[in-house]
C-alpha cells in the first residue's frame, strides 16, 4: 500500500529535512543561502518564460509565481502534467499546447473560477467550468457561470476527457463522494489532474475537519479556511493523506503522481495527481 507515495517520501528526505529546518538567527551570509535556496531556474510550463523563479509567498506551493504570466508553483506543476498526457513533440507549454487543433476539440471541465488555463482553453467548445453557490439550483447558471456540486455533478456519464481541479477535492463535503462521481462523468480512458494541499512528509491517514455524516456540519476540528479565489472563504473539509492513494485505485482510477522535473528542494515537493478512469 501507498507505494508510490512511500517512494517519493524516501526520495524526498533531503526535501523534508529542508521543510523541517527551524528560523535560525539571520546573519547576512546565512540570508544570501536562504534567498539562493529560495530561487531556481527554470522554464515555465505555462507560458515558456525561462528564468528565475522566486519563492515570495509562505507556501512554496502558492509561491515562484511565473514574472510573466503569474501561475504558481501548483498551476506549473499541473500545466507541466496536462503537457505530459497530451504534449506532441516541439509543444514546451501549455499555450503551445492550447493551439493544437487535437487538444482543443477535447472535452474539458474545470471547477472554478481562477487559474491560468482558463483564459488559453475557454475558447473551446467542449470547455466547462462552474462554480458552487447554495442558493442556485445545481445545473443552472449565475452570469453565465453554471452552478455544479462535484459531489452530484449535473453531467451524463462518460461525457469528459479532461477535468482538472486545483486546490479544490480539500473543500468538498464528503471528497470519495465526489471523487466517484467525477470517475462517473470521465470518458474511459479520461484523465483527472488536481492538486491538493499535501506537503512532505505526508502523514497516512486522511482525516476528517467536519463530521459530514448528517445534514449539518459538526466541526471536529477547529474550522479552517482557505480563500476561494474570488474574495470569499471555503471551508476545509479534508486533510488528505497517503491513503489518498488506495481510495482512489478503490473507485477505479489508476493513479500516478508526479513530480516537477528540477533539483530544487521545494519544485521536487511539489505533488499533482494524475489519475485516470479505466478504459474497460
Ligand atoms: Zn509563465
Amino acid at each position: 500500500m501507498f507505494e508510490f507515495l512511500s517512494k517519493l517520501f524516501n526520495n524526498n528526505k533531503e526535501a523534508i529535512e529542508h521543510s523541517e529546518e527551524k528560523p535560525k538567527q539571520k546573519t547576512s551570509e546565512e540570508s544570501k543561502l536562504r534567498s539562493a535556496k529560495d530561487t531556481y531556474t527554470d522554464r515555465c510550463s505555462v507560458c515558456g518564460f525561462y528564468g528565475e523563479f522566486h519563492k515570495n509567498n509562505r507556501s512554496f506551493r502558492e509561491g515562484y509565481q511565473c514574472p510573466e504570466c503569474n501561475s504558481s508553483l501548483r498551476y506549473r506543476g499541473q500545466a507541466a502534467s496536462i503537457l505530459k498526457i497530451f504534449g506532441k513533440p516541439g509543444q514546451e507549454t501549455i499555450t503551445d499546447l492550447s493551439k493544437d487543433d487535437e487538444f482543443s476539440q477535447l472535452t474539458i471541465y474545470e471547477p472554478g473560477l481562477i487559474g491560468p488555463f482558463r483564459k488559453l482553453f475557454s475558447g473551446y467548445k467542449g470547455y466547462r467550468n462552474s462554480f458552487y453557490w447554495d442558493d442556485v439550483d445545481l445545473g443552472d447558471y449565475s452570469d453565465d457561470i453554471q452552478c455544479q456540486s462535484l459531489e452530484e455533478l449535473t453531467f451524463g456519464e462518460n461525457e469528459i476527457d479532461l477535468i482538472i481541479s486545483s486546490d479544490i477535492m480539500e473543500h468538498v463535503r464528503q471528497p470519495w463522494v465526489a471523487f466517484a462521481d467525477i470517475y462517473r462523468v470521465l470518458k474511459p480512458g479520461g484523465y483527472h489532474v488536481f492538486s491538493i494541499p499535501i506537503d512532505f512528509p505526508i502523514k497516512s491517514k486522511t482525516t476528517y475537519r467536519v463530521d459530514t455524516s448528517g445534514d449539518d456540519d459538526v466541526y471536529i476540528e477547529e474550522p479552517y479556511y482557505h480563500g476561494n479565489g474570488v474574495g470569499g472563504k471555503s471551508l476545509v473539509y479534508t486533510d488528505f493523506g497517503a491513503d489518498i492513494e488506495s481510495h482512489l485505485i478503490k473507485i477505479g482510477y489508476n493513479v500516478d503522481m508526479d513530480v516537477m522535473d528540477h533539483e530544487h528542494v521545494d519544485v521536487k515537493k511539489l505533488l499533482t495527481f494524475v489519475t485516470q478512469k479505466n478504459i474497460n
